[in-house]
């Protein structure tokens, strides 16, 4: 083929690729647009996971007449004039790439109204061409329209992740930027259903219980914490809610930052988040996180990344350690308030309304001195297990259900303590008559099932309402298999309801399972199910118990601290049968003092 220079329509096509790899990035950047319009309120509305329509409305500045046609132009942008502008940005974008890209691979309108103008305009776009524009009446501010987005880039449109995947994206992004704009009234709405929405009060944590629902809300800790700079004097705030370390999960996907207004992706500063929870946390869990960063500028460079997603610190390790710092002492003044440490259970209203007004106090100084010798013991390699400083009751070792307010149950077991983990999978440990060699996959296992049932027994709470509400499209013969599972199913604590034709909507799984992806698990028990029943098994309850323990149990190859080893154990001694898993299969190999004597010829 010989050289030649690629039509206008194509090279705006590929240089769309750059900024709308999919839905969710048009939604993004949409909203970025309304706020830095200055709304108050934004109006998100998509059909069929943002494929047929993605809607966004601001009651903005809006756009003035004679400039409507322009902002679709590549690099127009009335937020940037020189490249000196960027060192103090205040907006979100500055690119002047969005509205011109979206429209690259859409059919998009505009209507829109600048504040003082008396008419509006409305353009008619498609694949960059303007169809038509004229003045029309209208509310300030902007509404635009993007309709069969990638309708000619079939190979975006191929790579489309499924439906629920897509709406998944567009739902996480929209409370994630309700959460950092609080005084924006967020709504959100799929398929003809409000998916969410914020009212707006200018408090983060009105929006937090919204997002993730006041049972978990309650487990939230706020994050409050101030640095300054040295060489400056200049000051970095972190703010915002982090969980309490029995609430976390296998990934990091909940951990939320936001960089000056800005969403930002960094792995060093999420590292520096799971980091804080160090000796809190087991090794490969995640807590679910928003903090919202204020940084001055002149330490930011946010022109790294077409899609604004990554920025670039002046000096990232100050930022690193005021993150570290803050979420450290957060979770370390929940970790010593004796009242909280107790409970794992709900809070009940009393705790959380003493918590409250905890939170707002701010931080007690009377407990700095203890914090920054923690923290200093807690620097990367520094670390000893000497140094604990007694939080053991919250070794947790990745399961939320707890039987702390049940009666301490009779020993099954004697004391045993833990001598260390062999290839990842076996806990070495030493009683009083002898050694033990413990299985933790399997024994995690029968500790999950005997807290699951007990507090099925006690009809304490076992659903964990899911972060966002979702949807499971399933075929036919699947959505039958729930219809008639359907009070099992929420008898173990899977909160679903019928949602269309083959639809349900996903609102709470079981507790154990919060940190996992609802969807994911529900087909898994549903092929369980789907196997069907051979005679004499197990119920049908217990089969889902049972897979559901199976799912939140500890892995073999997951490298266990001393801690979670000792309180796994701790557990374990206290099962009624300690001996076996759920499926039957053994938990130990027990060696004792006399076996281990003759094999030595010392007997
Ligand atoms: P950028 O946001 O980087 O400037 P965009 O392509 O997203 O680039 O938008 C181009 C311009 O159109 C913006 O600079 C702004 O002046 C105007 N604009 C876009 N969306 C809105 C909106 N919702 N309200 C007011 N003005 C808008
Ligand atoms: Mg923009």
């Amino acid at each position: 083929m010989s050289i030649h220079v690629l039509p206008d329509d194509v090279i705006a096509q590929i240089a769309a690729g750059e900024v709308v790899e999919r839905p969710a990035s048009v939604v993004k950047e949409l909203i970025e647009n309304a706020l830095d319009a200055g709304a108050s309120a934004v109006d998100v509305m998509t059909e069929k996971g943002g494929r047929q329509t993605i809607r966004v409305a601001d009651n903005g500045t809006g756009i003035k007449a004679d400039e409507a046609a322009l902002s679709i132009t590549r690099h127009a942008t009335s937020k940037l004039h020189s490249i000196d502008d960027l060192i103090n940005i205040q907006t979100l974008g500055f690119r002047g790439e969005a509205l011109s890209s979206i429209a690259a691979v859409s059919k998009m309108s505009i209507t829109t109204r600048h504040q003082d103008e008396a008419a509006g305009t409305f353009l008619v776009l498609e694949g960059s061409r303007i169809l038509k524009q004229q003045a029309v009446g209208a509310p300030s501010g902007t509404v635009v329209t993007v309709e069969h987005l990638f309708f000619n880039t079939p190979a975006r449109l191929k790579f489309l992740k499924k439906e629920t995947t897509e709406k998944r994206q567009i739902s996480s992004l929209v409370t994630r930027y309700a959460m950092a704009y609080p005084r924006v009234r967020f709504r959100l709405e799929q398929d003809g259903r409000e998916a969410f929405s914020s009212i707006g009060s200018g408090q983060i944590s009105d929006v937090i219980m919204r997002v993730l629902g006041l049972d978990k809300f309650r487990q939230m800790i706020e994050v409050s914490g101030e640095d300054t700079i040295r060489e400056t004097g200049q000051r970095i705030g972190v703010y915002g809610f982090t969980s309490m370390p029995d609430y976390n999960r296998a990934d990091r996907s909940q951990i939320t930052l936001f960089v000056n207004g800005r969403w930002i992706q960094d792995t060093s500063l999420t590292y520096a988040v799971t980091q804080a929870y160090h000796t809190f946390l087991m090794t490969g869990r995640h807590p679910v996180t928003i903090l919202l960063l204020d940084i001055p500028p002149e330490e930011v460079d946010v022109n790294v990344h077409p899609t604004k997603a990554e920025v670039r610190f002046r000096d990232p390790n100050i930022i690193f350690a005021a993150v570290q710092r803050a979420v450290r002492r957060a979770v370390i003044e929940y970790a010593e308030t004796p009242l909280l440490r107790s409970s794992r259970q709900p809070l009940t209203t009393d705790t959380f309304d003493d918590h409250t007004s905890r939170w707002h106090s701010g931080i007690d100084s009377h407990n700095a001195e203890q914090l920054d010798i923690a923290w200093e013991l807690d620097s990367p390699g520094n670390y000893s297990h000497q140094h604990q400083t007694g939080h053991d009751e919250i070794y947790n070792p990745g399961m939320i259900l707890d039987s702390s307010n049940a009666p301490l149950k009779p020993r099954t077991l004697p004391a045993l303590r833990v001598v260390g983990q062999v290839g990842a999978m076996y806990i070495v440990a030493e009683g009083p008559v002898g050694m033990y060699l413990v299985d933790q996959h399997a024994a995690h296992e029968r500790i999950l099932y005997e807290q699951f049932m007990d507090a099925q027994q006690r009809k304490a709470h076992i659903t964990q309402h899911t972060l966002e509400v979702q949807t499971i499209d399933l075929s036919p013969a699947e959505a039958n298999l729930i219809e008639e599972n359907l009070t099992t199913l929420r008898a173990v604590g899977f909160e679903i309801e019928p949602f269309g034709v083959n639809t349900f909507v996903i609102r709470g799984v079981p507790a154990m399972l919060a940190n996992t992806d609802p969807v994911e698990v529900l087909e898994e028990v549903l092929d369980d199910l789907a196997t069907g029943q051979a005679p004499g098994q197990t119920s049908i309850e217990e089969r889902i118990i049972i897979h559901v323990c199976k799912r939140a149990a500890v892995k073999a190859g997951q490298i266990l601290s001393l801690d979670e080893m000792q309180a796994l154990m701790r557990q374990l001694e206290r099962c009624e049968s300690p001996h076996t898993c759920p499926h039957g299969r053994p938990t130990m190999l027990h060696l004792s003092s006399d076996h281990l004597a003759r094999e030595f010829g010392r007997k």
